[in-house]
């Protein structure tokens, strides 16, 4: 490899990722170039991979990956706020058009050109990525890559909890123990203070990750009746209800588990039918998130302060050169121990 290419990782058919050599990319007026150390490996990357779901660009050959973190390697110029040599995450979504409605009221995530890095554009499985200085947050010295490349993911869950009327003394119901779940619930216990956190899953080992992480009871999904078991640790119905599964017989049930005026916050895109008839006669708050705009400087100050614990979700790293196997192991049937993986360069 010489100075002028760098390696990449693309995914060149579903579920085959090759190791290639591209071009060095330029840094322009306004740009930050990042010499990425570490990459997380996401729920939303899997269906690029795989080639299902909501893949805006399932035959085009792009780098994968979105959670990137590593060191600052050349600013553009009008850029002077940053330093060679500074560790940084990314955010990912690196387009918005800058002068629709939505990006002009601050919220560039619903702008309809967005475009996000590793299934839209290129992604972050490469040792040099350019983005423009909006997408780059600075990181404490002391912040580990591990940590670090779970800033988006937690980063988008506060944003979705932004979007929660706040309740004091909340009873809360996660459902899913995924990375998001995991995130979500740190939050809830930490940050909101709920009086109840039940987190529901299938994995006994994430089940133990989330007593561990905060939760106050957790209810595996495997052994009982969900909508029973739940509703036995929370008489009346829980006030804020978390679909983080992704899984539709799971998404039917939440509004069964909200309390009368509870509010249900859907994470994960959903196919499942909306109960309306339920949702009438609750009076539920249905919200839907997406995105992260404004919350990435928060996540990365709780996890800087030791509030929420994002390496602990770490279980597997892999070299650049063994991405294939990163992503296998995000899509295994048996997930075992695994919570997620992280690829380093
Ligand atoms: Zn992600
Ligand atoms: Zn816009």
């Amino acid at each position: 490899m010489d100075r002028d290419t760098i390696r990449a990782v693309v995914r060149a058919a579903p579920r085959v990722l090759e190791l290639r050599e591209l071009p060095a990319p330029p840094v322009g007026p306004g740009e930050v170039r990042v010499r990425i150390r570490a990459v997380g490996i996401c729920g939303g990357d899997l269906h690029y991979f795989e080639g299902r779901g909501r893949v805006t660009n399932p035959n085009r050959a792009l780098v994968v990956g979105h959670e990137g973190a590593g060191v600052v390697d050349a600013v553009g110029p009008g850029v002077a706020d940053l330093r060679p040599g500074d560790r940084v995450v990314i955010d990912p979504q690196v387009g918005w058009c800058g002068h629709c409605d939505h990006c002009l009221r601050g919220a560039r995530h619903l702008c309809p050109r967005r475009v996000d890095m590793g299934y839209m554009t290129d992604g972050a499985c490469r040792d040099l990525v350019t983005l423009p200085r909006a997408c780059v947050y600075p990181l404490p010295h002391h912040l580990a890559w591990d940590a670090a490349v779970g800033i988006h993911g937690l980063a988008a869950t506060v944003h979705a909890l932004e979007q929660v009327p706040y309740r004091m003394d909340a009873s809360v119901v996660v459902l899913g123990t995924g990375p998001a779940g995991l995130y979500f619930l740190q939050l809830l216990a930490a940050g909101w203070a709920a009086r109840q956190v039940v987190a529901v899953g299938r994995n006994a080992g994430r089940l133990a990750l989330a007593r561990r992480l905060g939760a106050h009871e957790v209810v595996d999904a495997r052994a009982v009746e969900l909508v029973d078991a739940v509703a036995a640790l929370t008489p009346g119905g829980a006030d804020l209800v978390v679909e983080a599964t992704g899984a539709q017989s799971v998404q039917e049930r939440a509004v069964d588990l909200v309390a009368p005026r509870g509010t249900v916050l859907t994470y994960s895109p959903g196919l499942a039918a909306i109960p309306f008839e339920q949702v009438v006669r609750k009076e539920v708050r249905l919200v839907g998130s997406t995105g992260v705009t404004g919350c990435m400087r928060t996540a990365v100050r709780l996890v800087a302060a030791g509030k929420v614990d994002t390496a602990a979700l770490v279980t597997d790293r892999y070299p650049l050169t063994e991405t294939q196997a990163a992503f296998e192991a995000a899509t295994a049937d048996d997930k075992g121990g695994f919570v997620k993986a992280m690829v380093t360069l």
